[in-house]
C-alpha cells in the first residue's frame, strides 16, 4: 500500500508523527512536504496529494490542515478523489465503507495526535461495501461531473448551459441507434476541452509556424505513433478536422480536378464526400458511381471489376455509411491493380470494428486509408489517414497548407487517448459485442416480419426497408421511433424509389448502446421495441409504453 501525505504550516506537527506511525506500520509513505512550519498555501499541497491518488501511484492520501475542510475542498475538485474530513473513528469507517473515500483529510486542532492515528488505521483498514444501494450511489457521485464540469457556465452563460444540460439529458434517457454516434470516454472528453485549444501549431510536429509548440509537438507524435501502431500503418496525419476533409486531403494529395474517381453511390451506402453533386467531390472530380447487385443488395466484386476495367478511374474508393457487410479489401486490390488505379479505403464507419478485429483491415491493401474518429473508433470528432510511405509527403503538404490552417490539437490529444484506449486493452471485447449486439437486434426485428436489406447485418449497422414491410417512410417511422426514445435515421436504400427527405430506410446501429454496456438480452428488447413500435406507428400509447421502458433501460445503463 502506498500514500501520499501533505499538510500546510499548520499540520506539519501531526504530519510527522503519521509518517512515522504510517512507516512503523510497514506503509509506504511519500511525504509532499511541506519541511517546515514558514506559512504556506493549503491548495498547493492538497493538489499534490489529490494528483498522486487521480494518477493512481498512491492507493490513499492524507491531508493536514487546522481544519482539514479546505484541503477537502481542494482535493474533491479532482476526478475521482474522494476526499472526507474525519474527526472520529466511526466517521473514518463509515466515509470508507459507504463513500469509498480515498483521502483523508484532518484537523490539526480537532484531534489529537493518537487519536489521529486510530482514525488513520481505521480509514485504510475498511473496505468499501460493495452492496448494490452504495455501489449505485458510487457511481452517481463519481458521474456527477457530466454536469459539475460545466457548472461554471451555468452561471456565466445559462443559454449555453441549457442545451448542455439537455443533450446530457437525452444521452442518459434515451436509447441512441444513430449507426455513426458513439460515446466517448471521460478521458477523450477531459483532452478534448482541455487548454490545448489555445495553441495554434500550423504544420507538424519538430516544424511549426509558431513558438512554443512543444508541449503540442508531444500530444501529436503520441497521436501519430500510437496509430500506426494500432492499425499498423506506414504513415498517419491526425490533423484532419473530420472525415470529409479526411477525404478531401486524399484527393488533394494525387488528383487533380477533372480526374475520376469511381465510388459507391450515395443511395447505396455511400457518403457525401465520395462524390455527391452537391458536395465539393462531385463539383471537383468526375464521379463514376458504383452500386451494389439489386438482388443481394451486396457489393458484385465481377461486376466491379468489369466497371473499372471499362471506366479506368485515377483512383477506386471502397466504404460506405450504409453497408451492413463485411467489404473484401483484398478482392478491390485486385481490381485496382488490374485497372491500374489507386484505391482508398473510407472506413469511416467500422474504424472500431477494424481496430478491435471485428473487420478485416484495409490498411494492408489500401494506398489511403481514411476515417472519423467518432463512430465505432469511440473517439473525439476528427478525422485521420492513414497512407503508405511513398504518399506521406504529397498527403501532409495536402492537409496543410494545402486545405487546412491550424491542427485542433485538444481534438488530436483526444484522439491519442482513444487510440490508447484501443491499445491498452480498455476497450478489449468491445468491437465484437458491437457486431454481437447487431446481429441479436437485427434478427428480432427481422422475426418480426421486417425487411432487412441485403437480408441481415455483419457490422455494427442494419437497415430496415420500412416501405417494402409497412408501406410507410423511413421519415414517418424514425420519427415515431423517436417518439418512443428511440433514436434512428431515415436512410435511402439501394435503389430507393423514395427522395431522400422521405427515404424507404431506417438505419439502426450498436455502437452507442453497445458502449454502455448492453448486451445480447437488451438488444432483443430494443429489436422488440422498435417492432412494437413500426407495426403501428399511428399508435402513440405504444410509443409512451415503450418511451417509459426505453428509459428504464438507458438509465440502468449510464452513459460515460
Ligand atoms: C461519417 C462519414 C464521413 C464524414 O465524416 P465527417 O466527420 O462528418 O466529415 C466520411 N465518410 C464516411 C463513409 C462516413 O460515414
Amino acid at each position: 500500500m502506498k500514500i501520499t501525505i501533505a499538510s500546510d504550516h499548520g499540520g506539519v506537527d501531526l504530519k510527522a508523527a503519521l509518517v512515522e506511525f504510517l512507516a512503523a506500520s510497514g506503509v509506504q509513505v511519500e511525504d509532499a512536504g511541506p519541511a517546515g512550519k514558514d506559512s504556506c498555501d493549503y491548495p498547493d499541497y492538497a493538489i499534490k496529494v489529490a494528483m498522486a491518488v487521480a494518477k493512481g501511484v498512491s492507493d490513499f492520501g492524507v491531508l493536514i490542515c487546522r481544519s482539514g475542510i479546505g484541503m477537502a475542498m481542494t482535493a474533491n475538485r479532482f476526478q475521482s478523489v474522494r476526499a472526507a474530513v474525519c474527526a472520529t473513528v466511526d466517521g473514518a469507517v463509515t466515509t470508507r465503507q459507504h463513500n469509498g473515500a480515498n483521502v483523508l483529510c484532518l484537523g490539526a486542532d480537532l484531534i489529537s495526535v493518537d487519536y489521529a492515528k486510530e482514525v488513520l488505521k481505521a480509514f485504510i483498514a475498511t473496505p468499501m461495501d460493495m452492496s448494490d444501494r452504495h455501489a449505485r450511489r458510487r457511481e452517481k457521485l463519481e458521474r456527477s461531473e457530466r454536469l459539475s464540469d460545466v457548472s461554471l457556465l451555468a452561471g456565466t452563460d445559462p443559454e449555453v448551459f441549457a442545451t448542455i444540460e439537455a443533450h446530457t439529458n437525452q444521452e442518459e434517457t434515451e436509447i441512441n441507434l444513430i449507426a455513426s454516434e458513439n460515446l466517448a470516454s471521460r478521458a477523450c472528453r477531459e483532452a478534448a476541452g482541455s487548454v490545448l485549444m489555445n495553441k495554434y501549431a500550423e504544420g507538424y510536429p519538430g516544424r511549426r509556424w509558431y513558438s512554443g509548440c512543444d508541449p503540442v509537438d508531444a500530444a501529436e507524435r503520441l497521436a501519430i505513433a500510437r496509430a500506426k501502431e494500432l492499425f499498423g500503418a506506414e504513415h498517419v496525419n491526425v490533423q484532419p478536422h473530420g472525415g470529409s476533409a479526411a477525404n478531401m486531403a486524399v484527393y488533394f494529395a494525387v488528383l487533380n480536378p477533372g480526374d475520376t474517381i469511381m465510388s459507391m453511390a450515395l443511395d447505396q451506402g455511400g457518403h457525401l464526400s465520395h462524390g455527391s453533386p452537391v458536395n465539393f467531390s462531385g463539383k471537383i472530380y468526375n464521379i463514376v458511381p458504383y452500386s451494389v447487385d439489386p438482388k443481394t443488395e451486396m457489393l458484385d466484386y465481377d461486376a466491379l471489376e468489369r466497371q473499372a476495367l471499362e471506366v479506368r478511374p485515377k483512383l477506386l474508393v471502397a466504404g460506405a455509411s450504409a453497408y451492413p457487410r463485411v467489404i473484401d479489401f483484398r478482392r478491390i486490390r485486385e481490381i485496382c491493380d488490374r485497372a491500374g488505379c489507386m484505391m482508398m479505403v473510407d472506413m469511416a464507419h467500422i474504424a472500431g470494428l477494424v481496430a478491435g478485429g471485428a473487420h478485416p483491415s484495409p490498411v494492408p491493401y489500401a494506398d489511403f486509408v481514411t476515417s472519423t474518429t467518432h463512430k465505432t473508433l469511440c473517439g473525439p470528432r476528427g478525422g485521420i489517414v492513414l497512407c503508405r510511405e511513398k504518399y506521406a509527403k504529397a498527403l501532409d503538404a495536402a492537409v496543410f497548407p494545402g486545405m487546412q490552417g491550424g491542427p485542433l490539437e485538444n481534438i488530436i490529444a483526444a484522439k491519442a487517448v482513444c487510440f490508447r484506449e484501443w491499445l491498452d486493452g480498455t476497450k478489449a471485447g468491445y468491437a465484437e459485442q458491437v457486431v454481437k449486439n447487431c446481429r441479436v437486434m437485427c434478427k428480432t426485428v427481422q422475426d418480426r416480419g421486417y425487411r432487412i436489406v441485403s437480408g441481415g447485418t455483419d457490422n455494427h449497422l442494419f437497415l430496415i426497408d420500412i416501405k417494402a414491410s409497412k408501406g410507410i417512410s423511413g421519415k414517418v417511422a424514425s420519427a415515431a421511433l423517436d417518439a418512443a426514445g428511440i433514436v434512428t435515421n431515415k436512410n435511402a436504400i439501394p435503389y430507393d424509389t423514395e427522395s431522400p427527405f422521405q427515404t424507404s430506410g431506417v438505419r439502426a446501429g450498436t455502437a452507442s448502446v453497445t458502449t454502455r454496456g448492453m448486451r445480447e438480452a437488451e438488444m432483443i428488447k430494443i429489436g422488440t421495441w422498435i417492432a412494437d413500435v413500426l407495426d403501428d406507428v399511428t399508435n402513440t400509447s405504444v410509443q409512451e409504453r415503450v418511451k417509459r421502458e426505453a428509459r428504464e433501460l438507458a438509465l440502468r445503463f449510464p452513459a460515460p
